[in-house]
């Protein structure tokens, strides 16, 4: 019996446990904000394949092998997007690997990374997923390839969690920890790096012992209002928010009992 939680999960709590509560235990449907388009599909596909299928005997790739790349992934796009992309990935190559003096093997790209963790007799699954791992002195740097077409604003406190998790699950993977998140906006060319460190660990596992507490006993899912409240896609069942709020709808997924809250899923 476990309960799995990803960085999403972690920062809707963190940013409002009412929220957390409508969208993840009675399932209701969110915005479905941040999906992802058929070019940033193909353009994350593509990059996958530069580092994972390239023989490496060359220290650097040629501009060709990033075109062959992107041919094989341009599948349904249309004209525009498969030269936008062939833009994006060219930038790409002179910014992050034609400037190098090797271009060098990630220990993994696409892929997918578990961490456990038990709190209050609860056994949480760290789920999360990442474009590529490199190796970064005796520790990983994970990257996060963003096709978005503005550098999104994101919160301190998000990104302290998203590598809190990263560096739990790594750590229990790899045994060796995380030292850097990096996000890389494709369509600027522009990296950021944030250092991680036990301390990221630690905050994480105090926000799921927050959590578990929450599942296991509380189950008062407190509201906390803020800027957030004005693109939260529950506004309308929030009693922050309203002082008569909508009943949920139907296909809500019924309150879970007791019983229930220990074989969450
Ligand atoms: S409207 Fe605000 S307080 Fe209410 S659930 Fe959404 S984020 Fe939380």
């Amino acid at each position: 019996m476990s309960y799995t939680l990803s960085a999403a999960k972690l920062q809707t709590y963190h940013r409002c446990p009412r929220a957390y509560y409508f969208r993840y235990e009675r399932r209701l449907d969110g915005s479905g904000f941040y999906g992802s388009t058929a070019l940033g599909t193909s353009l994350h596909q593509a990059l996958a394949q530069i580092y994972q299928d390239w023989h490496y005997q060359d220290p650097v790739p040629r501009l060709d092998w990033i075109e062959y790349c992107w041919n094989q992934q341009i599948g349904d796009l249309t004209s525009n997007q498969i030269a936008e992309g062939r833009a994006i990935l060219r930038r790409y190559y002179y910014s992050f690997i034609a400037s190098q003096s090797a271009m060098r093997r990630p220990l993994a790209v696409e892929g997918r990374i578990q961490g456990c963790l038990q709190v209050e007799n609860l056994e949480f699954v760290l789920s999360g997923r990442y474009d590529r791992l490199d190796y970064c002195g005796d520790g990983l740097e994970l990257i996060d390839y963003k096709s978005a077409k503005e550098i999104e604003t994101i919160e301190p406190d998000e990104i302290d969690l998203q590598i809190g998790l990263y560096y739990l699950a790594l750590e229990q993977r790899y045994q060796r920890s995380l030292k850097q998140l990096s996000l890389l906006y494709l369509r600027t060319g522009e990296k950021f790096s944030y250092t991680a460190t036990p301390g990221h660990r630690q905050r994480v596992e105090q926000v799921i012992s927050e959590l578990a507490v929450e599942l296991r006993r509380d189950r008062r899912w407190l509201p906390v209002p803020g800027t957030q409240c004005d693109r939260c896609a529950y506004a309308r069942y929030c009693p922050a928010m309203r002082q008569e709020p909508e009943p949920l709808p139907e296909a809500a997924r019924p309150e879970p009992g007791l019983q229930l809250v220990l074989s969450l899923n």
